[in-house]
């Protein structure tokens, strides 16, 4: 069985206030983006987990891969006596680059056990396993564009229009968890507003018009991924200076993400990123992008 899952980008990430449990309430509108990982699990005496691709040596390869703790979950959840099944995972998706790579193996991971062990789990109860998971896992089963609310997993579809972006894959990786404790140290004396979905931002997407989106992206942890990494305002106004509409950090970073108006202006910014050496790789996509998918 293999599944094929998105790579997402926050096109806006509103954080509040840390809360008593360490979380942050988020306003979150999630965009799947044409960046996928592969998922194939077929059986054996035990679990285990391979990785190929240009990140595959950053990627745990034991239980604690988020994969495999799909499959333990779910096995549990099912009452199943063993959980032994072989994971490979085709990774594209940059590893530690805010673009819930992780969270996406996990996924990919859970509907194609699911597959394999002839469950057929309501999606209700796999969103519920999303969610143990981690605060991403619930977008990248269902893909295309919702807004997630709590700490990101109550997800809510929503309308998007087709866009264009290019990626800039950054040398080396940002924790979310310590993006996270900057963005605490930064707001350390000031009042956090509770984080709120833009009406204009949910227009922009819905309607496809990307000036309109350009216009309104807005990522929170922007100014704390370049506290950690000053290095990436070069690669922003980079890909601003070859032409895209808007840039912004990925989610914690640091990959960062331009918004761009078409095939061609695409080619052109991925070009000119490149050139300028401050990022390792590009990535050109188009969104929204479906969720975790079997592949025939
Ligand atoms: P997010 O955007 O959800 O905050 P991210 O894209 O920044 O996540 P991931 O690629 O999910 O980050 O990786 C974060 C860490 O999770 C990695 O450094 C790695 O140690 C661990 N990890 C566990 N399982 C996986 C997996 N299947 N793929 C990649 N990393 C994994």
């Amino acid at each position: 069985m293999t599944v094929r899952v998105p790579a997402k980008v926050n096109v806006q990430l509103a954080v509040g206030a840390a809360r008593p449990d360490g979380f942050h309430d988020l306003a979150n509108v999630f965009l799947a983006v044409s960046l996928f990982d592969e998922v194939t699990v077929t059986p054996a005496d035990e679990l285990t987990v391979t990785c190929s691709g240009p990140d595959a040596d950053q990627v745990p390869l034991d239980r604690t891969n988020l994969a495999a703790r799909a499959a333990q979950l779910l096995a549990a959840r099912a009452g199943r006596p063993d959980d032994a099944v072989h994971i490979h995972i085709a990774k594209n998706i940059p590893v530690a680059g805010g673009m819930a790579g992780g969270s996406a193996d996990g996924a990919g991971a859970l509907l194609a056990c699911d597959i394999l062990w002839g469950l057929n789990t309501p999606t209700e109860d796999l969103l519920d396993i999303c969610a143990e998971l981690g605060s991403d896992v619930p977008f990248s089963l269902i893909g295309g564009a919702a807004l997630g609310t709590g700490r990101g997993e109550v997800l809510t579809p929503v309308e998007a229009g087709s866009f264009h972006w290019v990626f800039a894959v950054a040398e080396g990786g940002l924790s979310t968890p310590a993006v996270f404790r900057e963005f605490d140290r930064l707001a350390e004396g000031r009042d956090v507003a509770a984080p709120q979905a833009s009406p204009a931002l949910l227009a922009a997407l819905a309607s496809g018009d990307a000036d309109a989106l350009a216009s309104t992206l807005a990522n929170d942890l922007q100014p704390a991924a370049l506290s950690l990494r000053p290095d990436l305002e070069r690669t922003l106004s980079t890909g601003v200076e070859a032409g895209a509409l808007a840039s912004l950090v990925s989610g914690s970073g640091p990959t960062t993400a331009f918004l761009v108006r078409d095939e061609e202006a695409a080619a052109k910014v991925a070009a000119a990123l490149e050139a300028s050496g401050t990022c390792r790789a590009t990535r050109t996509t188009t969104s929204p992008a479906p969720g975790a998918a079997l592949l025939p």
